[in-house]
Parts: C-alpha cells; sequence; structure tokens
C-alpha cells in the first residue's frame, strides 16, 4: 500500500486502498445519491438538487461563497452588553423543538457558560438539532443577542473543531444552513474522502484533493481555505488542458521569419507616438514566436483602448519584411471595415498596399497586407504566401469558422481579444494559446466615469451629453437590444435615431449605423463619424468592438438593463480612447423595476473598469442563474478557479499539461484519471 502526506496537510491518502464492502470506485462518487449519506432524508434531498447537489461529489464540490470572519467570544453573564454578531461556548442545560406558523420549527436550548451566565439560544427551522442538543453536551454558537435570545447564525458541536469563528457560508445558506451543510460535508468526507480521484502526482509535493477539500470547508482561516480552494482549481484547468492537448496536432509548420529589420524600423517612426512598456513586452514574445517553425498560437490580451492594433499590425509587418503575407481577421464586416481604415492609414506612408475582402471573395490574393472577415478563410481563397494571420475577437466567430482557423495550421497566428469576458478566457483554457497581456493603456488614459440613470430621469442624460457635443465632443447612443430579427433591430434603431433628430439631438450631425446597412453605406458613415463631420452615432450593437474615435468622450446605453455584462463593457469601450475625460451613462428602467441580477450587473458596471473584475463578477451571477435552473454548460461549471486570481494556475496547468501527455511518462495514467473525474465540465 501506499501512502503520501504533504507538508502543511495533516491528511494522508491512501492510493491503493482495500476495498471495503459497498465500495465505490472513484469516479462514481459522482453517482453516489447524497441521500445515501445518513441523515438526507427525501425533502432534504430534494431541497439540495435545487442547489444542483445530487451526488456525494457535488456536495463536496459545494464551494462556499465565502468566509465568515472571527466573532469575538463573550462570557454569557457579559453578553448583554456586547454588539454585533458573538460567538458563546457553554453547555446544553435543556432543549426543545416547537412549530412555528407556517411549516417553520424552531429549537430553544438553554445554554450555560463558566461564567454562571444562562441564555435561550433559538436554532430556526433545524429541528433534527433538538436530538443532538442533550443536556451536558459542548456547543460552541455564533449569533446575535435578540429580544427573545441568542439568535444562532452558525454553530459547532461537541468538542470537534472549531469553525463556528471562521465559518464558511455556502450558495445555499439562505434554504439549508451553512452548519448543517457543513455536517454533511464531514460526513462525505469522512466516509469517501479517501475515494476521491487523486491522480496528480507526488512528486508535486501538493496538497491531496482530500486535504484540499478539508482545507475548502473546515479551514483554520483564510490562507488555509485559499490553498485548498487553488489546489482544486489547478486539478480543474489541468483536466481541461489535457483535453486540449489531446484534440491538438503539432505536426504543422510554419516559416521561422528572421530578426525585425528596416520596415519595422520605419513602422516605429511612423507611430505617432512611442510603444508602451506592455506593448514591447508582447511584441519581444511575438517575434520569439517567429523565429520558431512550430506555428506561433499566442492571445493577445487587453482590455479595451490597451492598444492591441498596433501590436497586431508590428506582427502583420514582420510577414511583410520577410516578403510574405499577413492577414488580419475580424467577426464582422464592420469592424473589418474599422480594422482596414486604422492599418491603411499607417501602412500608406509605409508603402505596403492593404486590399480588404469582406464579401464572397475567390481566387488569389496578392496585397502583402490583407483584412477582412471569414471570408479570408474560405477554401477558395488561396494567398500567395501566408505567414501570419491575426484574428480578432475569435471568441465572436461561428464554430465552423473556428474549425476551419484551426485547420490551417501553416501560418503563425496571433488571436487579439479584448475582454476576459468568461467565454473569451474558456478559450485562452481551451484553445491551449500562450498569453501576452497589455495590462495597462497607454498612460494619458483617465479611468471612464460610469452613471446610472433611471428611465424617468433620461432626459438629464441627454443634457450631458449635449455639453460634450457642444465642447467639440462626440458620442454614441446605443439603442436597446430586441430580441428580434437584425432587420426589426434595424428599424427600431432607424426609428430612434429620428426621434433623437427631432427631439433631443435636435440641431445636431446625427448619423445611424446598424447591421442591415449595405457595406459602402456603413463605410461612409464610420468615416464620416471619423472625420466630425457627424456629432453622435446611433447604433446597436454593431459599435461593440474595433470602432475608434478618440474624440467621442461620452455614451449613452438606452435600456442598459438588457445588455449582458461582457457587452456592456464592450460597448463602454468605445469611449476614453482619448487623452479626454469620458462618460458612460446607462439608461435602465427604474432601479425597484429591476431583476436582482440586472441591478447587480449595471453595479458592477459602475463599480469597476477592469474587465477581469467584471468577468468574475458576471461568471458569480451566472452561477446563481445557474442554481436558479438555467444551467450552462462548459466554463461556468468550473467550480473552484476565480478568473482574476489564479490566472497563474492557468499557466501551470498549461505546463503541466504539457507534461503530463507524454503517452510513454510516467504520468501518462494520471491524465487518464483526470480526465475521467472531469465529466462535469461537459468536454468530451
Ligand atoms: P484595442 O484594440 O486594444 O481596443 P487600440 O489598438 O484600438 O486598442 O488602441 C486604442 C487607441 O490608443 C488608439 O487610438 C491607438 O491609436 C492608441 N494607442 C495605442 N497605443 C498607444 C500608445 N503606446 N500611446 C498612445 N496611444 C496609443
Ligand atoms: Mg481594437
Amino acid at each position: 500500500m501506499m501512502t503520501r502526506m504533504h507538508p502543511g496537510f495533516t491528511g494522508v491518502v491512501q492510493h491503493h486502498w482495500p476495498k471495503p464492502r459497498g465500495w465505490t470506485p472513484p469516479q462514481h462518487l459522482d453517482r453516489l445519491d447524497v441521500s445515501s449519506l445518513p441523515g438526507v432524508g427525501p425533502t432534504l434531498a430534494k431541497r439540495l438538487r435545487t442547489f444542483g447537489i445530487s451526488s456525494v461529489r457535488d456536495l463536496l464540490d459545494h464551494a462556499p461563497r465565502r468566509y465568515e470572519s472571527a466573532a469575538e467570544q463573550v462570557p454569557i453573564a457579559k453578553l448583554g452588553l456586547a454588539e454585533g454578531e458573538v460567538a458563546i461556548e457553554g453547555r446544553i442545560v435543556s432543549a426543545r423543538a416547537r412549530p412555528l406558523r407556517g411549516r417553520r420549527t424552531l429549537v430553544n436550548a438553554t445554554v450555560r457558560d463558566e461564567s454562571g451566565g444562562q441564555i435561550t439560544a433559538q436554532f430556526f427551522n433545524q429541528p433534527w438539532l433538538v436530538e443532538k442538543l442533550v443536556p451536558g453536551a459542548h456547543v460552541r454558537l455564533r449569533g446575535k443577542l435578540s429580544r427573545y435570545g441568542f439568535d444562532v447564525k452558525s454553530y459547532d458541536l461537541g468538542e470537534a473543531r472549531r469553525t463556528a469563528d471562521f465559518a464558511p457560508v455556502y450558495p445555499a445558506s439562505e434554504q439549508i444552513p451553512s452548519a448543517r451543510l457543513r455536517e454533511l460535508v464531514r460526513r462525505a468526507l469522512a466516509d469517501h474522502g479517501r475515494f476521491l480521484p487523486d491522480p496528480l502526482p507526488a512528486e508535486l509535493e501538493l496538497p491531496t484533493h482530500a486535504d484540499a477539500l478539508a482545507a475548502l470547508h473546515f479551514p483554520a482561516d483564510e490562507d488555509e481555505a485559499e490553498a485548498g480552494r487553488r489546489r482544486l482549481a489547478l486539478d480543474e484547468l489541468l483536466a481541461l488542458q489535457l483535453v486540449v492537448v489531446r484534440l491538438r496536432t503539432t505536426d504543422a509548420t510554419a516559416p521561422s521569419l528572421a530578426e525585425p529589420g528596416e520596415l519595422i524600423a520605419r513602422y516605429r517612426e511612423v507611430l505617432p507616438f512611442t510603444l508602451t512598456e506592455h506593448q514591447e513586452r508582447a511584441i519581444t514574445e511575438i517575434d520569439l514566436d517567429l523565429a520558431q517553425t512550430t506555428p506561433m498560437q499566442r492571445l493577445l490580451q487587453g482590455d479595451v483602448g490597451s492598444g492591441k492594433t498596433v501590436v497586431a499590425l508590428y506582427a502583420l509587418l514582420r510577414a511583410v519584411e520577410s516578403g510574405r503575407q499577413g492577414a488580419l481577421m475580424a467577426p464582422t464586416a464592420t469592424l473589418a471595415e474599422q480594422h482596414f481604415l486604422t492599418v491603411e492609414s499607417l501602412c500608406a506612408p509605409l508603402g505596403v498596399e492593404v486590399a480588404l475582402l469582406t464579401g464572397a471573395v475567390k481566387g488569389d490574393v496578392e496585397a502583402p497586407v490583407v483584412v477582412g472577415t471569414h471570408a479570408l478563410i474560405q477554401p477558395d481563397v488561396r494567398f500567395r504566401d501566408l505567414a501570419v494571420a491575426v484574428v480578432d475577437e475569435q471568441h465572436r466567430f461561428g464554430v465552423e469558422q473556428r474549425k476551419a482557423l484551426a485547420e490551417n495550421r501553416s501560418a503563425h497566428v496571433l488571436h487579439m481579444t479584448a475582454t476576459p469576458i468568461p467565454r473569451t478566457l474558456a478559450l485562452t483554457i481551451y484553445g491551449d494559446l500562450a498569453v501576452s497581456e497589455i495590462a495597462k493603456p497607454p498612460a494619458d488614459r483617465k479611468p471612464i466615469v460610469t452613471a446610472r440613470v433611471g428611465a424617468e430621469r433620461s432626459s438629464d442624460a441627454y443634457t450631458r451629453l449635449r455639453v460634450h457635443l457642444d465642447a467639440g465632443r462626440q458620442a454614441y447612443v446605443v439603442c436597446p437590444l430586441i430580441e428580434q430579427s437584425e432587420t426589426r433591430l434595424a428599424r427600431a434603431a432607424q426609428a430612434e435615431a429620428e426621434r433623437l433628430r427631432r427631439g433631443e439631438l435636435r440641431g445636431y450631425r446625427v448619423g445611424l449605423l446598424h447591421g442591415k446597412l449595405k457595406p459602402a453605406d456603413r463605410r461612409e458613415v464610420m468615416r464620416q463619424f471619423k472625420e466630425h463631420e457627424l456629432d453622435v452615432l446611433v447604433a446597436t450593437t454593431v459599435v461593440e468592438v474595433g470602432v475608434d474615435v478618440p474624440n467621442a468622450t461620452i455614451m449613452i446605453v438606452q435600456e442598459a438593463d438588457r445588455f449582458g455584462l461582457a457587452q456592456l463593457h464592450q460597448l463602454r469601450g468605445r469611449v476614453g480612447r482619448g487623452g479626454e475625460q469620458s462618460y458612460c451613462l446607462l439608461i435602465s428602467r427604474p432601479f425597484e423595476d429591476l431583476t436582482e441580477t440586472a441591478d447587480a450587473r449595471l453595479d458592477a458596471l459602475v463599480g469597476t473598469t477592469d474587465g477581469f473584475e467584471l468577468a468574475e463578477v458576471d461568471l458569480e451571477l451566472r452561477r446563481e442563474g445557474q442554481l436558479l435552473g438555467t444551467r450552462q454548460s462548459g466554463w461556468s461549471d468550473l467550480r473552484f478557479t476565480k478568473l482574476r486570481r489564479d490566472r497563474d494556475l492557468i499557466e501551470q496547468a498549461r505546463e503541466l499539461a504539457a507534461g503530463l501527455r507524454d503517452e510513454d511518462g510516467p504520468w501518462h495514467d494520471a491524465a487518464e484519471e483526470l480526465l475521467a473525474g472531469a465529466d462535469h465540465l461537459g468536454l468530451a
């Protein structure tokens, strides 16, 4: 028998365990119903299920939402002087249960401590407790003094480890008391913990999976909880990476490019600014990739307005310099056209020709730099010699297009993404991409000021907007999102533009941009706005990505509560692109009419402009959504990973996966086991 122990963790996990009666193979903990645990009857099982807990494994993986900080422990005799939540400790004198109105119950227990003080502790809706609160039993309670006694929020029974003063709070805590959940988890870990799969090689010296779960549910402090969570997150991320590794083929090659030369030197001179440190670092990483014959697969990640486009163009020019071609691919025609304008204006002084390909194209592509939509990857489009492809906002491409992209492996590929919205981050993980990050925008940027405006006060928002226009700035008005056809959306946008021209924006030059415009018309509107022949652009979400007009300093989003968080963040990124202070005004239904999540989304946007932070909030809100029954698959099923905090783990998992994938290597079985345990991620 092999046992393993890890520094800092006390648990021991047996790897080759003797099979007890009723033995459950590890992956089957997924299928072992919670009702197999002692004390879980049909009612509790049903309640657990509404929180997504049906198997023992689900229960163990039900991570606390947060931890309650320690409460001061006071003698019962002094309880009258205490304020807020406190802890008391003592022995039970007597206890009894009684029904309340509805189907509620109350357990009253008299507790006495060494100070000689005595109080009635009240436990709501936990009738089973009455059997445990036997006279003489030792308890530690956390709660508040109320008019009727000591209102218990969490408790520890017996001499067991004291968690009442650093207690996990679970997403289900309102319906199922945390203490009850903790009791179940304790039981499940004791009975089944040693059957949990723990395939990571011992050489890594990580805590075992079971120890990590114990740390998560019964930590002594925040650090221990965090260490446990991160171990579990690593398993999760590693399983994802292994799937990716398995899907990946590596025998394709791309041309190895020589050192940057004269064209690149001139490009740097033509740029109207010096590149930031972050941009330079990204460029260095790209250069290293381009020198290899293994095709580059790199994600260039940076929040909206952080300056990715100039880095992308750098990569394209490296291809041109070597006598080959570079292509920039965008998910929509509008965005492709926008990129075309930017790229062309920077390439013109360099004497580099740029072609735009959006519609149905066929045949040979000769231009050194090509900007376009997925039209670029049609089978009958042939490049002379494509060396570098930049893909903007890859996650917005359809599945088929992504597949076509993935199959074309003879070029170096740089994926750009503006926001680490969950889906994009998932791609970072699923896509096995190396990551370059532009973590900071160019220095002179001021964070966008965001405010919420109730619909009843929308005229105030337009007053603000006119102040900007009168000062020579430009503005966006984003039309409501209607869940109907593109055509209806276009018509509604048109009507809104006309309404504004007659009303709030009378006397200003108002343009209209929507998805149903002909490409030539759309280009013309974009050009007019860019050259300040228009003051205001009334638009649908087609302005979401890429549109770059630094003189636009204010945006109004109508019916903002209908938009998703990531989408609003993207929209907001259209302003704040120059040195001026910019504003984003989110108009919504009166606050009291909003759903809780809509309200939380808008608050999050007001609270931060950090894409990672918003991604985390988004995930949190979706998780709640999932609890309410709209289950999602893939990314949102990651149970332990915290997007922002665990960026380093994503990298670590990627490296580990590379080591684990070796068929003959000692860790091959570990990889298989991890994959088997990751069923719930829905990756197969
Ligand atoms: P992203 O594509 O990351 O959203 P862009 O590349 O469109 O951002 O850049 C946003 C704006 O910042 C553009 O107007 C661009 O010209 C400008 N910009 C880019 N890099 C710098 C820099 N190093 N210094 C100043 N301005 C910059
Ligand atoms: Mg951009």
